[in-house]
């Protein structure tokens, strides 16, 4: 499979992209990228998921002479990315903590005999003097770090091994590194340099958009209804991602939406290695799987036809939230990123940080985050724009998020505003002591209630002065406040309402507050229309399929070819997408090929497949009337 010592063209290189991978063309920086390193230089490659990533470094490890090295933290995931590369022909492996002795040593025998194309290592077993004395005796094409973000200690993927990699170049001084992530802001790029010692790299940043993902960030009101209209309405029979921030809350989702028909799996730290492995492994091999999970899931996953992704609590950081939503729809179709927002996410998260016990520095960095993310989720206008901001990128709004294609009504809430935080105020004047939200709302909607009374704040001059809004306004008002760090939250004493010095400039009329004017029942109605939409977005592979035309000879087709695909896959033991993704299958349903060459033209067909599948296609096709 190695084009031995030849010198590496671009030439070449297309031809194992046409012939191996079965791809008519690179993609995006694709083509730099790959004979840059096939030339022997170092490359940091941040590109978003779905970008194509992994060709940027299996093909130079094709094209040059010895073994492409990949790390990577993702040892539930080698048996597969390895299984994907045989069925191409490649000849791939791994070695990680999951494998036996008696097979460990045939990987590494293969590799001293220079047998491999590409061998896939956890930085672990990298780092062992047993698995580096390996390496020492092999040839060596190159050195490709994926997930490079893990050396991050500000992430939530920071794995500490990672810091040691840059070994690889001190021993290795010849052998070209290439680093890879999806991670995309400044920080993390930075210290991608820094720590494995990238500084002569060249640096290839792609845009982090995702166009076919919709954005759509609704109000929490009873999240858990939200949730399930979103799944059943606009996403049913679809797989899925609903991320939840603890690890009852998992079980307990899961369970609601087993017990209401979408089949559900939960995933946790907290649950055993074994039902983890089997729960991943089942989203990845069925159709149409809903994984229920904490953030412990998903780097990585690069099951490419997730339909979705739901957030039932905020991320702490917009790089969390691209990060997770970006694991909707790596085929390029379109897609849809879900999130059920409110107060209590906005108390919680603050009081996280505040709570914490790292160092000011720390929670300075952690507010500013917060502060992005907030800023996202309140926004009134576009979120792609806001998103692809924070990344440094100017981009115009986009017509595929919900402010886009539903704007929200501005509202000018200073009156609101201020009523609240006289009452904040007053409440607190008259009793000494301060009172939380549900205390506080009640007051100002003039409820007199028992505890009101008692504490004889009906009494109060702001008792009743907002009885015009509803609760939910209320709410959101607060929500706002407390996001703008007009109002804080005392963690310490009750979750009462506190003002801050920046409430004054609010209740002095220097400043007002301008938010989107909360909807009466905002979640009934979310998450429509991704289904309407398909094949509409700017996205290569987003063709014209059933739901815009209502093709159902395709349709008819594309069935039969995923159960062909179900059984395929079945037989050899290999998710689904191993054998060929979605958008291949509708390649095929659309064009009909009647021939094996003409088979061999649909993006996705390659050399091996068609061998081994070729001619079982071109049966099924003929024998599924057009
Ligand atoms: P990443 O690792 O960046 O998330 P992958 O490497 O998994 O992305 O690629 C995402 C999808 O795009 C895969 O299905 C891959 O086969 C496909 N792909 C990558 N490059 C090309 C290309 N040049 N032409 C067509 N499809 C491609
Ligand atoms: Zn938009």
């Amino acid at each position: 499979m190695t084009a031995g010592a030849a010198p590496s063209t671009d030439r070449d290189a297309l031809a194992i992209l046409n012939r191996v991978f079965g791809y008519a063309s690179f993609r995006g920086p694709q083509r730099q990228i790959v004979a840059h390193v096939a030339a022997g230089g170092d490359a940091l490659v941040l590109m978003p998921t779905g970008g194509g990533k992994s060709l940027c470094y299996q093909i130079p490890a094709l094209l040059r002479d010895g073994i492409g090295v990949v790390i990577s933290p993702l040892i539930a995931l080698m048996q597969d990315q390895v299984d994907a590369l045989r069925e191409l022909g490649v000849r791939a492996a791994f070695l990680n903590s999951s494998l036996g002795a008696r097979e460990a040593a045939a990987v590494e025998r293969a590799v001293a005999a220079g047998e491999l194309d590409l061998l896939y290592v956890a930085p672990e077993r990298l780092l062992t003097p047993r698995c580096l004395e390996l390496l020492e005796s092999a040839k060596l094409a190159l050195f490709a770090i994926d997930e490079a973000h893990c050396v991050s200690q500000w992430g939530h993927d920071f794995r500490p091994e990672y810091l040691q990699l840059a070994v690889l170049h001190e021993r290795w001084p010849q052998v070209p590194r290439i680093a890879l992530t999806a991670t995309a802001d400044a920080l993390t790029r930075r210290e991608i340099v820094e720590k494995l010692a990238l500084q002569s790299a060249r640096e290839f940043v792609s845009s982090f958009d995702r166009p076919n993902i919709r954005y759509r960030i609704v109000e929490k009101i009873d999240p858990k209804r939200q949730l399930l209209d979103f799944v059943a309405g606009a996403h049913a029979g679809e797989a899925g991602i609903v991320y939840c921030a603890s690890r009852a809350k998992v079980e307990d989702t899961a369970h609601w939406l087993s017990a209401h028909g979408i089949a559900a799996l939960p995933y946790h730290a907290g649950l055993d290695n074994a039902t983890r492995s089997t729960h991943q492994a089942r989203f990845l091999r069925e159709d149409g799987l809903v994984m229920v999970a904490t953030i412990a899931f998903g780097m990585g996953i690069d099951k490419p036809d997730v339909r979705f992704v739901a957030h039932l609590d905020m991320p702490k950081s917009v790089e969390g939230y691209y990060q997770e939503t970006g694991r909707a729809g790596r085929d390029g179709e379109p897609a849809e990123a879900w999130m059920a927002y409110g107060l209590a996410d906005v108390v919680q998260q603050r009081r996280l940080i505040e709570q914490s016990e790292a160092d000011d520095a720390y929670k300075r960095v952690a507010s500013a985050k917060l502060d992005a993310m907030l800023g996202l989720a309140e926004t009134i206008d576009c979120r792609r724009v806001r998103l692809l901001a924070y990344f440094g990128e100017a981009s115009s709004a986009c017509g595929n998020c919900d402010n886009c294609l539903e704007p929200p009504q501005p509202w000018d809430a200073t009156e609101p505003a201020r009523k609240l935080l006289s009452c904040i105020y007053r409440i607190r004047q008259a009793s000494g002591f301060g009172f939380g939200a549900q205390h506080v709302i009640a007051v100002l909607r003039g409820q007199a209630s028992e505890r009101v009374r008692q504490h004889r704040h009906d009494a109060l001059s702001t008792f009743g002065i907002g009885a015009d809004l509803s609760e939910t306004e209320w709410r959101a008002v607060l929500r706002q406040l407390i996001a703008q760090g007009l109002v804080s939250v005392d963690h310490a004493r009750h979750q009462v309402l506190v003002l801050t010095d920046a409430s004054r400039a609010l209740l002095r009329g220097e400043r007002t507050l301008q938010m989107r004017r909360p909807k009466a029942e905002p979640g009934r109605r979310a998450g429509r229309g991704a289904r309407r939409t398909r094949g509409e977005s700017a996205n290569e592979s987003a063709v014209s399929q059933a739901g815009t035309g209502g093709d159902t000879v395709v349709e008819t087709l594309f069935e039969r070819l995923k159960q062909w695909r179900r059984a395929a896959a079945s037989e050899r033991g290999v998710p689904p997408y191993v054998i060929f993704h979605d958008t291949t299958l509708r390649g095929i349903a659309e064009r009909r090929p009647a021939t094996l060459a003409e088979l061999a033209g649909v993006s996705g067909v390659g050399e091996k497949k068609l061998d081994a599948y070729g001619a079982q296609l071109i049966d099924l096709i003929g024998s599924t009337a057009p």
